[in-house]
């Protein structure tokens, strides 16, 4: 039938990975160079179908910002899934996305889809975090993972239908 889910999505990762660049691909199909960094959260809905069913995301993107971490929990409690990004051209930030995976893990629902993406894979020169450490990490952590690249829109809308794929089965 035609039926929507509504599924609630946060995304959550270090100032800098690629979250809002992430959902303005996802959501308007555009990058920019300059993205303008968040302030609080931002919230976009956007509905992709699934065989014969349709998930609307409503979709949370927030900031980032160490002063804006008391705000998170807001967003992903009783989220049904969550996207966790770094930029794999930038360690920190992949030590930075380890931190909310554990947050999430603690302090979030247990049923939560949680997605590792791995965000500006077009920066293969440059690159910081291995394929293979980031895959072995999402493997024994229970997380899903995924290479992306706002820019170049790879896997932006795979990762999105694969988290509509696990919220349908679920
Ligand atoms: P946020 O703080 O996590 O929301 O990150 P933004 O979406 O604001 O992106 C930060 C910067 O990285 C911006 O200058 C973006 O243009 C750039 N950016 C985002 N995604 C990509 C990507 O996939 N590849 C490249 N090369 N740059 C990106
Ligand atoms: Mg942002």
């Amino acid at each position: 039938g035609n039926k929507i889910r509504n599924a609630k999505l946060v995304l959550l990762g270090d100032v800098g990975a690629g979250k809002s660049s992430l959902v303005l691909r996802f959501v308007k199909g555009q990058f920019v160079e300059f993205q303008e960094s968040t302030i609080g959260a931002a919230f976009f809905s956007q509905t992709l179908a699934v065989n014969d069913e349709t998930v609307k995301f409503e979709i949370w993107d927030t900031a980032g910002q160490e002063r804006y971490h008391s705000l998170a929990p807001m967003y992903y409690r009783g989220a049904a899934a969550a996207i966790v990004v770094y930029d794999i051209s930038n360690q920190g930030s992949f030590t930075r996305a380890k931190k909310w995976v554990q947050e999430l893990q603690a302090q979030g629902n247990q049923n939560t889809v949680v997605a590792l993406a791995g965000n500006k894979a077009d920066l293969v020169e440059t690159r910081q975090v291995q394929i293979e450490e980031a895959k072995t990490y999402a493997q024994e952590n229970g997380l899903f993972f995924m290479e992306t690249s706002a820019k170049t829109a790879t896997n932006v809308n795979d990762i999105f239908y694969e988290i509509a794929r696990r919220l349908l089965q679920g």
